[in-house]
């Protein structure tokens, strides 16, 4: 996926500020934060959208993206005051790059409903 932005970030093509790592999943800091901490929680595999996810895949992959999130809530002290883990799918959802992501925010008491 060449022109896939998130595939150039765990390529090493474009640069970011990685919060962890492992073959299957990356972690990284959001350009522009929305909270104090603002991660992106990304599978190396790409696929687009959560509604994309193959059974099979789901299966795999999203295990792996939840232990990051937790390895990272930990490592990161988040647990006492909480966090919010975020997925935007397709327009309506406010997805803006096509490859799945999970937000990870914290730092701050968040409002609820979304916009
Ligand atoms: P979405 O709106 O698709 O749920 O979230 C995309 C997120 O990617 C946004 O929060 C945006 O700030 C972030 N983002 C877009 N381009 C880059 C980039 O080049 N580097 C990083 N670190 N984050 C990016
Ligand atoms: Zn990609």
């Amino acid at each position: 996926m060449s022109e896939c932005i998130f595939c150039k970030i765990l390529n090493k093509e474009i640069p970011s500020e990685i919060v962890f790592e492992n073959d299957e999943v990356l972690a990284f800091n959001d350009v522009n934060p929305q909270a104090p901490t603002h991660i992106l929680i990304i599978p190396k595999k790409h696929i687009s959208s959560f509604s994309d996810f193959s059974e099979e895949d789901m299966g795999s992959i999203l295990p792996k993206v939840f232990l990051a999130v937790k390895y990272i809530t930990e490592k990161l002290d988040l647990k006492k005051e909480g966090y919010r883990i975020v997925n935007n799918c397709g327009k309506n959802g406010g997805q803006t790059v096509g490859h799945i992501h999970f937000h990870l925010l914290a730092g701050r008491q968040l409002q609820w409903p979304p916009g």
